[in-house]
Order: C-alpha cells, then structure tokens, then sequence
C-alpha cells in the first residue's frame, strides 16, 4: 500500500503514511479501499447519479469494532469523515470527496424476537433486509416504501410508508439503538440509557453517531395486504384532487392512500394505449378486511375516469418492492419538497401546472398523505417535527442526461417555489443540499434548539458533518 492523500477537515489533505494504513488495517475486520483498489469504483456510488465523488479512503466495516476503529482512524487524522448507510439520499450527504467514508453496507443482519415482536437491526441494512427476515413472522417495521432504501438514514431522519398511519414513523418504533460517539465509544441510546442522544436520533439524522444496530417494534401486519393502484386520466387531474385532499383525510388510519402524477409506467393491467401518457396514480393499502377496504375505495375507482386498476391481496414482500424498478440506482436526481398545510384549490392549480409539463419522462409529483398516529405524538416527544401537517409535496427530478440538468433543476426549483405559500416546513430526508436556513425549516425553533444542544454534548468537534448538519453553537 502506498502513501494516500486524504481530505482533513481543514479542507486540505493530509497525508497518510503507508505504515499508518496498515496499523488501520491489522485487527480491521472489514476492508479499505482507496483510488486504484478492486472495487472502488463499485464502493463509492450512491442512488443519486448526479454525485460522482472520490473518497480519499473508503472503510468498509464488518461490525462495530470495525466502525469504533474507523471513527477513531477519522479523529485521530482530522479527516473528514461521511458516513454512508444504504446510500440513497439525495442530498449525496453519504459520500465525501476526498475524505474517510466509513461505509455499513455489509452490516447487514436483522434479528427478529417474535415473542416481544421487535428486531434488532443493523446500520446499514436495506429496507428489504428487514421486511425479508420479519416476515417470516409476518411481522414488519414501520419504514419507507422502496425496499433498496436504507434504514440507518431513514430512521434517524423519521421514518414513513405504507404502516405508518396506523403504526407510527420508524423513529416512534425505535427502542433503542447503539451508537459509536465522535469519540470512539459505545454507548446504548434509549428513554433510560442516554436519553437526549436518544431523542436526537429520532429525527435529528446522522448528526449525533454513527448507529450500529437499532432496536424497533414491530406491526403484525401478515404476509399479505390488500393494496392496489388506481390509474386516472390526468385531464382530470383538477376534479379528481380536489375529491382526493377531503376524501383522504376522513379515511381510518388501516388504510393509507396517496397520489402520484406521472407519465404512465408500463403497468401490466393498463391497455398500451396508456403507457407513456400522463396519469394521477392512487395507490393504497388497506391494513383490515378485503371486503371493509374495498368499499372504503370505491368512491375513488368512481371520481373521475379510471384508466386501469390493479386491486386485490399482495404479499408484503412484493409490494414493498414493486416500485424499486421505477427509482433503480445511478440516474441523475434532484428532489424538492415541503409539508403542505392543506391542497388548497390555488395548490392544486399550481401542482397541476408544473406536473403538466414534467422536463423528463421519469420525473414525478408525490403527494403522500401523513396524519394519523404520527400526529398523535406530541410535538417535542422526538426530535422529528410538523407532526401535524397533512401532505408532503415531493418534486422528484429524475433524468438521465448531463445536459438536462439545467432544465430539469430549474422546473424543479420554480415548482417548489410556486408552491411555498401552501407549505409549512420540510421533512429532513427529503432535502437536497440547501444551505442552513432550509435544514432549520424541518425542526420547530425548539426542537432546532435542544438539538444543537445534544450536538454540543456529543460532537462538539462537528466531526459528523456529512448531513443535514446541526453545527455546535
Ligand atoms: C427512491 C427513494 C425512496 C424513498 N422513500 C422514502 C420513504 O418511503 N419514506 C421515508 O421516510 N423516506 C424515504 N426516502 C428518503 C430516505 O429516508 C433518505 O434518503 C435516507 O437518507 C436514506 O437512508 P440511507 O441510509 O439509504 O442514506 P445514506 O445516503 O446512506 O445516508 C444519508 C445520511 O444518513 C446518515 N446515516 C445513514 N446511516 C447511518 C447510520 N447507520 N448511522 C448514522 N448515520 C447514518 C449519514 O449522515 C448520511 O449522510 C426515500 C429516498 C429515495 C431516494
């Protein structure tokens, strides 16, 4: 091994001697990569295409030993260090240029206790991990909607899907974790062990730790769950949302239903003549009886023409990734979103405006509906905020060409801006890289400031500032 170049947190590079790299080495469980090693180039991407940066180092860890070494090896050098769980944010936050990116994605396991109905998870494990091994018990945790997601990012921001109405966000479902502090330790984080690490962790991201393993409750859902999508013609797309907003709202927490509008996938039960045209998607889950749930969709098969449907039980497994295929890594991405107070007619009339002429093919506006037992816990209760906010407006910008960027960022940004006035903060995963004002925009002014307290307490030095970062004050 050769002596390499890695970037400190001065913004310079320090150099690293070749003995210093074989002392990191012996006893490292796991493997380091640098500029030249075989699988570098493999390690270093993440989902979003638009973030092609160079580690100086790359550690990837086995265990917790392996990270305890890799956070050390980052202090000792002054390195800056990121840290990348399943790599999907959008905000390429999990991969430095040029720095130590402690990398989890072989820490893997999930181990299920079906008596107490929780599981322990690994850091960097993958949301289909967790529903592979829970369901064995038809068990599932409470988490995203696209299974190649990683848990570490996603439960430390929040955490919502298809269960969350009735079963809360991730972070409601954390018990524990253990966490490796800026200072090399271990410690667990729980409402008795660490008690402000541990309502940092629960929507405070990546700022406080990296965590090892993660303890959560489970839902006992079954295997299977009457869900289903629900295709209507976008020239309906006014009537329909306005149906929609009010509709939803009145619906029992078992049954979740959201709305996409899009260029039509090639969906098995939608005729050709639809594929590539622009449609609203309903999706839904109903967590009950088949026969209650279909009567509680009915009136949305009914509002407006209804182009194709695909309705009935599904596994749980199948489900939670019958969508990976439309959001698969290495295209170029770029999100915008807020919470939205309510989808007010002059809302609509603007997500309709811009949804009318998306720049891509693939890009599309994603209007998950969020009240139900997250807002029934308190505000304050965990550092996730805007419990009570109805809707969340993604903008998700997916193209594939360089030259697209320009156009495709720019819709973006006026779409997000059209639509501020209807919006009331953001959820802290969904952000891209937008400066300091925006990351405060996802806490209340309270829950900002105990924040930065437990960043004082536990990362003074602002070692983990790879994310949406809460500098010491
Ligand atoms: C296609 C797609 C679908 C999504 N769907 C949902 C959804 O349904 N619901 C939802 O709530 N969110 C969803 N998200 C957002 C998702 O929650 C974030 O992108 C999240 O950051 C992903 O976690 P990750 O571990 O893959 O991220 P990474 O990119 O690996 O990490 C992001 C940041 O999280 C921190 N981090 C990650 N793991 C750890 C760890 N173990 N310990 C400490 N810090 C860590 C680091 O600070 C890192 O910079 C989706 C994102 C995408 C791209």
């Amino acid at each position: 091994m050769n002596t390499i170049q890695i970037k400190n947190n001065g913004g310079g590079q320090t150099t690293v001697a070749a003995s210093d790299l074989e002392e990191f080495q012996s006893g490292f469980r796991g493997d380091l990569f640098h500029a030249g090693t075989h699988g570098y180039d493999t390690i270093r991407k993440i989902w979003n295409g638009m973030f092609d940066r160079k580690p100086g180092l790359v550690a990837r860890c086995v265990g917790t030993s392996d990270v305890i070494r890799a956070v050390n090896f980052g202090r000792e050098n002054d390195l800056e260090m990121s840290v990348k769980g399943g790599g999907h944010n959008s905000a390429g936050t999990a991969v430095t240029d040029g720095g130590l990116m402690i990398d989890l994605s072989l820490m893997r396991r999930v181990t299920v206790n079906r008596q107490a109905k929780t599981a322990r998870v690994d850091g960097g494990c993958l949301l289909g991990d967790v529903d592979y091994e829970t369901q064995l018990h038809g068990l599932a945790v409470s988490a995203g909607i696209v299974s190649h997601t990683g848990v570490g990012g996603l439960a430390l921001g929040g955490g919502f899907g298809w269960i969350s109405r009735k079963y809360g966000l991730s972070v409601d479902n954390m018990i524990s974790a253990e966490v490796v502090t800026a200072e090399g330790a271990v410690v667990t984080a729980s409402a008795t062990e660490n008690p402000d690490l541990f309502w940092g962790i629960r929507g405070g991201g990546g700022n406080f730790g990296i965590v090892t393993a993660f303890e959560f409750r489970c839902a006992e859902i079954g295997t299977e769950v009457y869900s289903g999508l629900i295709v209507k013609d976008f020239s309906n797309a006014r009537e329909y949302m306005r149906f929609h907003r009010d509709y939803v709202r009145g619906l029992p927490d078992e049954m979740t239903v959201w709305m996409v509008a899009r260029h039509a996938p090639p969906l098995p039960f939608l005729p050709e003549t639809v594929h590539g045209k622009m449609v609203v998607i309903v999706p839904f889950v109903w967590l009950g009886d088949p026969a209650e749930g279909a009567k509680l969709i009915k009136p949305i098969q009914e509002k407006t023409e209804t182009l194709g449907e695909g309705l009935g039980m599904h596994p749980w497994v199948g489900w939670q990734s019958g969508f990976d295929g439309l959001v698969d890594h290495g295209a170029r991405n770029y999100w915008k979103s807020h919470h939205l107070k309510d989808l007010s007619d002059p809302c609509i009339d603007e997500i309709i405006e811009f949804a009318g002429r998306l720049p891509s093919e693939e890009c599309e506006v994603f209007i998950p509906h969020m009240e139900g037992a997250p807002s029934r816990v308190a505000e304050g209760e965990t550092a996730f905020a805007h419990r009570n906010l109805p809707f969340v407006l993604n903008i998700h910008t997916r193209w594939r060409e360089v030259a697209d960027d320009e156009k495709c960022l720019q819709w973006a940004r006026n779409f997000h801006e059209s639509t501020q006035p209807f919006a009331q903060g953001v959820y802290v995963n969904f952000l891209s890289q937008e400066g300091e004002d925006r990351i405060k925009e996802a806490y209340t002014d309270a829950v900002w400031h105990r924040l930065v307290d437990v960043k004082n307490k536990w990362d003074p030095q602002n070692r983990f500032h790879m994310n949406q970062n809460i500098k010491p004050g």
